[in-house]
């Protein structure tokens, strides 16, 4: 009960931080960095070693030393501030597919980063920062993103929502949704994950059942069902259609708006932090900048002015306690809007420049071009046993060479024969069954020093495939 009202009053208390406008906020952002940094020393073994040449009390952000996701990886057990927590007890909680949306400890959401980021990552969330979510989701983005009419229509949906996403591991996406859908009755109903490495006419067979007010997808899989809809084989009513998880083609979400007939929405989240940003009818993103901190920054860790595209990002998670992210590489691409956003909101307004996971074309044996998404191909590798990280590279119209690093211990020729086999069955059933699969000698390559490991190399789109069925 009292985390109820909890969640009211979060939710309140966002309401008001944006009436307030940018120096509530501020005053919200200034509060909860200095609770955080507060906690992370007391609490936190790393942070204390990291922030020991400090000052006690008053140390600007700037002054922190920033902070990567291999070094706290490898710091797990000390990083965190609930001793109860152990990088051993979170990696044997996930090892199990049905603890899937189960509470670690009973209270803590676990998700792992997928492979798109490379090596995987453990995140943690407490109760606390699970109901700031809540509410930024309920308070915030779905008012903005409806509407009062679309409300009444998605409440007349019974709030129905579908989410093609990445099953089968512990994603943050498909994970979340898990978890709300064991809040109650209604929302087990209501909630849908459907994978996408399903069969594209078993999962349009299964949405038209469904009929669900909201659709949520990668912008690849949803160009996909963009084309199944204006074909009149899905038939589709949704009152929002929400992108994640990659970066959009230009123009691509401009026939998926004019397929489903509604605005696409942007979703800026991450396993390090959810919610991070949501788009207007402007089609700019808004940071809740109440509950975490971004700084756009350079090559060198230097500010990036308003208007350019940064390097990368450092994240400061402001909502969740138990496994504190303080100026956190993220290493996204980010241009903040110099100017106020012709919406009106308050929020900081970005765009996010440099997530670019790339969708494979290949030609199939009748000459068709089929579009493979980079987050499908990730969620068939990273199950096969052995495997601690893949990489594809696109060599041709119908090469892939397979990258792959393994686990301690693990036989290579064993490993590469299951993943070769695992993606030769995936690609069969997209109509791929005469692609080539290479086994390279050479491991994964990150791209750059602080770059995003790329999962999927695609080559140029000239040379793709020919050009039947592309853009
Ligand atoms: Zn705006």
């Amino acid at each position: 009960m009292s985390n109820r009202l909890g969640r009211w009053r979060t939710a309140l208390d966002l309401w008001r931080a944006q009436r307030e406008g940018a120096a509530g906020l501020a005053r919200r952002q200034e509060q909860r960095l200095a609770a955080l940094l507060a906690h992370a020393r007391s609490a936190s073994p790393y942070y204390r070693r990291l922030y020991s040449h400090l000052p006690a009390e008053r140390v600007p952000l700037q002054a922190l030393p920033p902070v990567t996701k291999p070094e706290l990886m490898a710091a797990f057990d000390d990083w965190v501030t609930d001793r109860g927590v152990t990088r051993a007890g979170v990696e044997a909680f996930i090892a199990d597919p049905a603890r899937i949306a189960t509470p670690y400890r009973g209270e803590f959401f676990v998700c792992t980063s997928a492979g798109t980021t490379g090596r995987p990552g453990l995140f943690v969330y407490d109760r606390g920062a699970i109901d700031v979510y809540r509410a930024i989701t309920s308070a915030r983005v779905t008012p903005v993103w409806a509407g009062a009419r679309g409300l009444l229509r998605m409440a007349r949906c019974g709030f129905r929502w579908a989410a093609v996403l990445g099953t089968g591991g512990h994603y943050a996406g498909a994970g979340w949704i898990e978890l709300e859908r064991q809040r109650s009755g209604w929302r087990a109903r209501a909630l849908r994950v459907l994978s996408v490495q399903r069969p594209l006419a078993e999962l349009v067979a299964e949405l038209n059942a469904f009929d669900p007010a909201m659709l949520t997808a990668y912008p690849s899989a949803l160009e996909l069902l963009a084309q199944e809809q204006a074909a009149g084989r899905l038939r589709l009513q949704p009152v929002i259609v929400e992108r994640g998880g990659e970066s959009a083609e230009p123009g691509a979400m401009a026939r998926v708006a004019t397929a489903f007939r509604c605005a696409v929405r942007d979703l800026y989240s991450a396993s390090e932090c959810m919610t991070m940003a949501f788009s207007c009818a402007h089609d700019w993103l808004h940071l809740n900048s109440d509950w975490l901190i971004l700084e756009p920054v350079d090559e060198d860790l230097r500010p990036t002015p308003p208007g350019q595209p940064s390097h990368t990002v450092l994240l400061t998670n402001l909502a969740n306690r138990v496994q504190p992210l303080i100026r956190y590489d993220l290493g996204d691409s980010v241009l903040v809007r110099p100017d106020a956003c012709p919406c009106g909101s308050p929020l900081p307004a970005i765009r996010v420049v440099g997530r670019r996971d790339d969708v494979l074309r290949l030609r199939a044996a009748d000459g068709r071009s089929v579009k493979i998404l980079p987050l499908a191909v990730g969620s068939v590798l990273d199950e096969t046993p052995g495997l601690l990280r893949s990489q594809l590279v696109q060599t041709g119209a119908a090469t892939l060479r397979l990258r792959l690093e393994l686990r301690a211990g693990a036989d290579r020729e064993q490993v590469r024969r299951a993943a070769a086999a695992r993606l030769g069955a995936y690609l069969a059933e997209q109509g791929l069954a005469e692609v080539e699969i290479v086994p390279a000698s050479e491991p994964p390559e990150q791209s750059a020093r602080l770059g995003k490991f790329r999962q999927v190399i695609a080559v140029p789109r000239a040379g793709a495939a020919s050009g039947a069925g592309a853009e």
